[in-house]
This record gives structure tokens, C-alpha cells and sequence, in this order.
């Protein structure tokens, strides 16, 4: 393929869109390569899902709150756009798991609800003794023979048994996903579980030993631990501001939606909301899958990106005096069990968590309500869902005021799930990209993801991708 003049053209302006863009920029920059790309995203901002909002001296997310620090690339990008100095580690605390009426604190050593220290197992309240009996079964049921994938929840109620995965596991994982753990896919969320029980047949003493292959923190008593989420001081949204002040303005179009793409002859077609046809060489798509199905919706390779579902969720942020919390818990949030008779999903005590996001003398609570088949929440009014959301927390804190200011936000289909057998219909779907769609990238949350790393990693690799195309 010769170089001259290509265009890229990378639909939506999330996170993933954004890395795409400021990657493909870099190296067309240091290179000096003859190449275009042009941004397009649907609303009026940047951003997608991270949204900030700063007020009375707080600072609020919407959405996002922090990503995980050994991913390493987003605190890579955040250091790259220059803003190293506002990264903040969480305030480490004790958290704990709601079940039925009583918050129980997370058992120590515990990764991901899977047991790494065994006497914080058995002392805890979480598991009746016939619970943490079966657990122990985990020793000696011999590693799963199963071919191909399988879900979450197959896979640890034959380890570790029906308890301890409810009351447990699964209001954790369903914390990331937001998702039903019987239909979310074990190879495309956590591999390692798989890895850790084929390598040491038992799972906890597979995650013993990957957990003592970590980097150890400081052993002195008195060094405060580091939290393992980073966030930006200012809020997410700062990143998005400081890549979208590098990238070239001229390649950023806000407030037109891509319709449809097309492929004509080696060249893309682009169908646009604002009655415009635009041609790119090659197309990056970083919009959620089902935006993505519907412009390529005359080719039935993408067929399957129309059945994976997407969970709705609402986060509420309330602000209150210090005073209005009588009953004040020592940690940093709790995660709530299905089996609980709550609406709320989990609550971060965000002032404790985040110290930085709230003024002195105030409490910032964030809660979320919404999970895969229980999503009727998200659809009341912000007034009826913080009279729930405060009906739940006066159960386990005596709040005896009403918050000054809350800041209720729904997620309408934001969470992708990645069901049973993702990655092979991912693969399937790349497969046929490759054949037939020459030049064409799926990048973002929807596919190989959900973490800000994640997406930032998408994001990136989509331009290399984009740059060895034209190069080949
Ligand atoms: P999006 O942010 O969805 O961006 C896609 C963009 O495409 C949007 O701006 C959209 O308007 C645009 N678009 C759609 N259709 C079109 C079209 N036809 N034409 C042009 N543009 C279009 N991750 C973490 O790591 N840590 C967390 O704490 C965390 N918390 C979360 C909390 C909530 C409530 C939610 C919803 C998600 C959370 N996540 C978290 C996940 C993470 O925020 C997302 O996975 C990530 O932001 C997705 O980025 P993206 O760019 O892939 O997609």
C-alpha cells in the first residue's frame, strides 16, 4: 500500500477513542508521516463514560472513579499528557460485604472473594460452618476438565461451593460488572482463576502462590499501605481534558453521529448524522458494540454483537455534614450480597476513600443501584431513587438528614457483558474483519476490557494496528 495522504477516521471520543487518537498523532508527529485522522464523536463533549463534576469543593464522578495501578497503561498516558504530579493512590480501609442485615469485613487475604489466608476464613461471620467446610473441599476436588469456556459461576461453585459464592464472590464480581456471575465468561473476565486451579489443581493454593509472586509493600509497621487504585486529583475528566488540549482541534468533530460505514472498493464510506459522506482509508471504532452493530448493520458478520447484552446502572453521589452520619463505620465501602433485601448494590464512603474529593467537615457517599436482571431502579425519577438509596443506608448508619446536594447519574446499557463464549465470537468477528474488512478496527469496552487501562490499551494497540495496515 503506498503512504500518500491516508485518512484514519476513529468513531467516538471515550477514553478508547481518545488513546487511539493521541497514539496515531504521536507517532504521524515523530515520523512525519503523511496521514490525517479525525475524531468523531456523537455528543458535545469528550469523554464518554468519565464524567467529573466539581462542586461546592467536591469532586464528584459520574461515572469512573480511579483504575487499577498495575495496569499500567493508564497511569502511562496519564504521565504522558503531563499530569504525573495529580495522580493520587485510594486511602486503604477496611471494606465489607452487606449480607442480609449485617456488614461483615472483607476476610483478609481474600482476592477477589477467593481465600489466600485461611484463618481469616474461618473465623469470619460471612459462611455458616457447612459454607466454609465446603470451601475447604477446594483442596481436594481435582481441576475442571471442561473444554472451552465456561461461566463465573460454574467455576466457583464447584471450587469453593454455593455459599461462599454468594455471599461473597459474587456481589464483588457483579461490583465490576454490574453482570449475573452464571453468565459471565471465566476466560474473558478472570483467566487467572482458570490458570491458578490448572497449575495448582487447588484454587486457593493457586492464588496463594500468585499472590505471594506480587511485589511485596513495605513491611514496616508503620508505612501507611499504598491503595491499589490511582485517580487523577482533580478527576477523571482532566484526563480527558488534557488529550483533548495535544490533539490537533481541527481533527476533533463533536455533536455528529457516524450512521452507517461502508466499504467501497479499498476506501470506507462514512454516512453522517449531519447529512455529510465522508471516505476514510482505514476506521477505528470505539463506540459501545450495539452503536458499532447498528452502522455496520448490512454485514452480517457483526451479527453477533446484537445479542450481547449490556446492564443498566445509576450511580448517586450525596454530600452531607459531617453531624448527619450518627452511625459512622470504620472503612471505606461495602459491596451487598444478592441475597440481601437492599436496592442499593454497593456504597463507597467516598470522603474516606477518596480524601481528596471532599471539603473538611463533609461526608461524600457513592452509591449504585442496577445489576443484570434487577435494572427497574435506574428508570425512576433521581427523587425516588434517592429515597431508596437513603431508606437502605439508615438500615446499617442512622443518617438523620437529608444530603445537601446529590448528584444522581444513569448508565442506560453501559455496562457490555461478556457472556459465556465472548472470546471466541470476538475472534470469529476479527477473523472475518480481516477477510473481508480490510482496514477496519473494534476498539473499547465492548470487547477486550472494561478497565480505563484496558480501554487506553485498546485504544493504543488499534492505532499500531491502524499504522502497520498502511505500512504492510
Ligand atoms: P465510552 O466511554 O462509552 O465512549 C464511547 C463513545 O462513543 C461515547 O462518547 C459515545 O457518545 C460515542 N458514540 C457512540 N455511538 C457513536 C456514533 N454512532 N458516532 C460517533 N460516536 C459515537 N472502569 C474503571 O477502570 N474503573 C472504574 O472505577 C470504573 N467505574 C465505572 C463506573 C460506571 C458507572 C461505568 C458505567 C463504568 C465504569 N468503568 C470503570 C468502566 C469504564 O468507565 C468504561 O469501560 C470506559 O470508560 C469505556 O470507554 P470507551 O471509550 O470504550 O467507551
Amino acid at each position: 500500500m503506498t503512504e500518500a495522504n491516508k485518512k484514519i477516521v476513529i468513531i467516538g471520543g471515550g477514553i478508547t477513542g481518545l488513546s487511539a487518537a493521541y497514539y496515531l498523532q504521536k507517532v504521524i508527529k515523530e515520523k512525519g508521516l503523511p496521514y490525517e485522522f479525525q475524531l468523531i464523536e456523537a455528543t458535545h463533549r469528550l469523554g464518554g463514560k468519565i464524567q467529573t463534576v466539581t462542586r461546592d469543593g467536591f469532586t464528584i464522578e459520574r461515572g469512573p472513579d480511579s483504575f487499577l495501578a498495575r495496569k499500567l497503561p493508564g497511569s502511562k498516558l496519564v504521565k504522558e499528557v503531563g499530569l504525573g504530579d495529580d495522580l493520587v493512590h485510594n486511602s486503604t480501609g477496611q471494606s465489607y460485604v452487606l449480607v442480609k442485615e449485617n456488614l461483615h469485613p472483607m476476610p483478609e487475604g481474600a482476592v477477589m472473594g477467593v481465600p489466600t489466608k485461611i484463618s481469616p476464613f474461618v473465623t469470619t461471620g460471612l459462611f455458616s460452618p457447612i459454607g466454609k467446610l465446603r470451601a475447604a473441599a477446594d483442596f481436594v476436588i481435582p481441576k475442571t476438565k471442561q473444554e472451552g469456556d465456561q461461566s463465573l459461576g460454574m467455576f466457583f461453585r464447584r471450587r469453593l461451593g454455593d455459599e461462599v459464592v454468594e455471599n461473597l464472590i459474587e456481589p464483588l464480581l457483579s461490583g465490576i460488572y454490574a453482570g449475573d456471575i452464571d453468565r459471565l465468561s471465566l476466560k474473558s473476565t478472570f483467566p487467572q482463576f482458570l490458570h491458578a486451579e490448572q497449575r495448582h489443581r487447588s484454587l486457593i493454593v493457586g492464588m496463594k502462590k500468585f499472590k505471594e509472586l506480587q511485589p511485596k509493600q513495605a513491611e514496616d509497621a508503620n508505612a501507611k499501605k499504598q491503595g491499589a487504585f490511582l485517580t487523577l486529583k482533580k478527576g477523571l475528566q482532566s484526563l480527558v481534558d488534557a488529550i483533548e488540549e495535544q490533539l490537533n482541534p481541527l481533527a476533533v468533530v463533536k455533536g455528529v453521529k457516524v450512521e452507517k460505514v461502508n466499504r467501497m472498493g479499498e476506501r470506507y464510506d462514512l454516512t453522517l448524522s449531519n447529512g455529510k459522506e465522508i471516505t476514510a482509508d482505514a476506521v477505528i471504532i470505539t463506540s459501545p458494540h450495539f452503536a458499532a452493530q447498528s452502522m455496520l448493520s448490512h454485514y452480517p458478520i457483526f451479527e453477533p454483537l446484537r445479542e450481547m447484552p449490556s446492564t443498566s446502572v445509576a450511580t448517586v453521589a450525596m454530600a452531607f455534614p459531617k453531624e448527619a452520619v450518627k452511625e459512622d463505620i470504620n472503612g471505606t465501602g461495602f459491596v451487598v450480597s444478592r441475597n440481601s433485601d437492599y436496592t442499593i448494590t454497593a456504597c463507597t464512603w467516598t470522603h474516606k476513600k477518596w480524601p481528596h474529593s471532599t471539603p473538611d467537615g463533609k461526608v461524600l457517599l457513592r452509591c449504585y443501584v442496577g445489576r443484570a436482571g434487577d435494572e427497574a431502579i435506574v428508570d425512576q425519577s433521581d427523587e425516588e431513587i434517592v429515597q431508596v438509596v437513603l431508606e437502605d443506608l439508615n438500615r446499617i448508619m442512622q443518617i438523620t438528614e437529608k444530603p445537601e446536594f446529590y448528584v444522581v447519574t444513569r448508565w442506560k446499557k453501559a455496562m457490555p457483558q461478556y457472556t459465556v463464549g465472548h472470546q471466541e465470537r470476538l475472534e470469529e468477528i476479527n477473523q472475518a474483519i480481516e477477510e473481508q474488512l480490510k482496514g477496519l478496527y473494534l476498539a473499547g469496552s465492548s470487547y477486550e476490557g472494561l478497565g480505563l487501562p484496558d480501554c487506553i490499551e485498546q485504544g493504543e494497540n488499534a492505532a499500531k494496528q491502524v499504522l502497520k495496515y498502511f505500512q504492510a
